[in-house]
């Protein structure tokens, strides 16, 4: 069984001397439950952004709807709390806009995976420089405990009272089998050391980096990550030269480890449909695809009296002209 505490806390200590310390990106406090996995996942950003010094005006963190969604306001940055699953077009605006800005997106797994799920698709797509952070605690939690698209079957909620009747969506390997692909991690709430790592690397990628976070929503779903937590059998540990290393006190604590090249696609896709063993780690990163802002950094940008003249010859073409 992991300790969190046990992991996070010498690392955190380190941050001492810095410019900017964990207290500059704290925001209001947090109105999520006790025990909620997504405070662990706030956690672990404030860290990442006082470890790389990310100037809070110079950062942004956008999200759409649901618990995970609040996210923004916890930040000591700037932040846009978007309508519910527009999260990645609205971060795409700004990236567009000031790619100079740090871009961050939370989202959970109703706001990604349902409403949302064809703005998942196209930022894919775009692979736009900027993390997403994907809460997935397999449960509407704002809503009060209603089925979400990565619910597992026979789930009982307050929409399926007999339970789930589908399988559950795979963000991973839905991510996986999209064009353009560039990052795909997986992390846990619970394993904050490997969650931090992870989400430093995803920083560091040019190109959107997709993590998935299996994140724990003790308030409707208490026990329902416990297989998990508790049983080693059910997670593959991916380490790489190129990806993921770890410790060794963290890396004993999981029975199976494996050594993923992250350039390997194939094998990628293997395991994110492994729902027996879970992975956690890099599942796949190429820096060599090509970012949407990079494409349209060489596109002349007309002026506002061009943009209105252009937009009135467009109205224009649509006006229903008296018959003669
Ligand atoms: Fe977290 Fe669940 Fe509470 Fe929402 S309802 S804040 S996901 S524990």
């Amino acid at each position: 069984m992991f300790d969190p505490i046990e992991v996070l806390s010498p690392s955190v200590s380190d941050l001492d001397d810095e410019a900017y310390s964990l207290d500059d990106f704290e925001g209001v406090d947090s109105r999520w439950c006790h025990r909620c996995g997504n405070n662990a996942i706030l956690t672990a950003v404030q860290k990442l952004c006082a470890e790389e010094q990310l100037a809070p005006e110079k950062t942004v963190f956008v999200s759409g709807i649901g618990c995970s969604s609040r996210l923004p306001h916890y930040m000591g940055t700037y932040g846009f709390h978007a309508l519910h699953g527009r999260a990645l077009p609205v971060a795409e605006g700004i990236k567009i806009r000031r790619p100079d800005l740090h871009v961050f997106v939370t989202t959970g797994d109703g706001d990604c995976c349902s409403i949302g799920a064809g703005h998942w698709l196209h930022a894919i797509r775009y692979n736009m420089n900027m993390t997403v952070l994907l809460h997935d605690n397999q449960i509407y939690g704002l809503t009060k405990k209603q089925v979400s698209p990565t619910s597992p079957r026979g789930l009982v909620s307050n929409t399926s009272p007999h339970g789930a009747h589908l399988e559950p969506l795979n963000p991973l390997a839905a991510t996986l089998g999209m064009s353009n692909i560039s990052f795909v991690a997986h992390a846990v709430d619970w394993v904050p050391s490997v969650l931090c790592d992870i989400i430093k690397q995803a920083f560091h990628h040019r190109g959107l980096a997709f993590v998935c976070i299996m994140q724990r929503c003790p308030n409707y779903l208490p026990d329902h990550f416990e297989e998990y937590i508790k049983d080693p059998e059910r997670m593959v540990l991916l380490t790489h030269a190129q990806g993921l290393q770890v410790e060794d006190a963290v890396a004993k604590r999981f029975k199976h480890r494996e050594e993923h090249d992250p350039r390997d696609i194939d094998r990628a896709r293997e395991l994110a449909n492994n729902r027996e063993r879970v992975p956690l780690g890099i599942l796949y990163r190429n820096p060599d695809v090509l970012c949407y802002e990079d494409v349209r950094a060489g596109v002349e940008h007309l002026s506002v009296s061009d943009k209105i003249s252009a937009l009135e010859r467009e109205f224009d073409k649509f006006t229903v002209q008296p018959p003669s």
